[in-house]
């Protein structure tokens, strides 16, 4: 594949960047991430991924634009209240970048069809806002040999973390049921909806997912696998913990009881 002169231009500061370079452009653009969730976490990756040239963008996501979403969905426009998500993202990731394949998936994400979704993509990452589809995605990233860029935001802060468990080469790596085994109790962790969150702390998470998945792409620098960032944005600190595959983990440990996706 070829750079064309437009293509030269337009990834310029990349291009200039050894690390990136033409090969490393021509990786992003035959490169197949699939963003769950065109939300407060999906809107910004959306729009990183796409202005750096990742060519196959898809897009799972079954709810429509709220007015408001707006304050922190930053893909969105106010014209598009009313809107399917997933095709008020692909306008404007045309708009940002016309090199852009994006697929759209208008469907809530479930266990009957999570591992058709990903396995036509390299690099799975979660803006989902609630914990099922966290452990849903996890443990089919696992199962089909993925890996997950997963962010999640609470009020005031934020988290990040890959998982790639399940990719050849990496089974050290730990999941995310190896830092907490099984969801909580429904209810008794407030939603995003419920609890508020700052719309700008949407912002520093989906931006640093999406650079963790070019990083992922790339295989550029230190990935995130084995570390959990907290962001805390009252203050002002960002906190890196180091987290190890639990033997008894029920989906990647020595005795897995997980075999395929619920
Ligand atoms: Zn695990």
């Amino acid at each position: 594949m070829e750079l064309t002169d437009a293509q030269f231009e337009r990834y310029a500061r990349h291009l200039i960047l050894d690390e990136v370079g033409d090969a490393g452009q021509e990786k992003l653009l035959q490169a197949r991430v699939l963003v769950v969730g065109a939300g407060g976490l999906g809107a910004p990756m959306l729009l990183y991924l796409a202005a750096a040239g990742v060519g196959t963008i898809g897009i799972i996501d079954d709810d429509h634009v709220d007015l408001s979403n707006l304050q922190r969905q930053v893909i969105h426009m106010t014209e598009r209240v009313g809107s399917a998500k997933t095709q008020s993202a692909a306008a404007t990731i045309a708009a940002v970048n016309p090199d852009i394949v994006v697929e759209q998936h208008a469907t809530r994400l479930t266990a009957d069809n999570v591992m058709a979704l990903i396995n036509d993509y390299d690099v799975i990452a979660d803006g989902s806002d609630n914990f099922s589809t966290r452990y849903l995605l996890n443990d089919a990233c696992h199962l089909a040999g993925k890996t997950l860029v997963a962010g999640a935001l609470l009020r005031f802060e934020g988290q990040l973390s890959t998982f790639r468990s399940g990719v050849s080469g990496h089974q050290d790596a730990p999941c995310y049921r190896c830092l907490f085994p099984a969801p909580p109790a429904a209810g008794t962790v407030p939603r995003c909806d419920e609890a508020g969150i700052l719309g700008a702390v949407a912002g520093v998470i989906g931006t640093l997912q999406a650079t963790e998945v070019i990083k992922e792409i790339l295989s550029l620098g230190d990935s995130m696998a084995g570390r959990l960032m907290l962001y805390d944005s009252l203050s002002g600190s960002f906190r890196t913990v180091k987290f190890k595959r639990n033997p008894e983990c029920p989906l990647c440990g020595d005795a897995p009881q997980i075999q395929a996706v619920s």
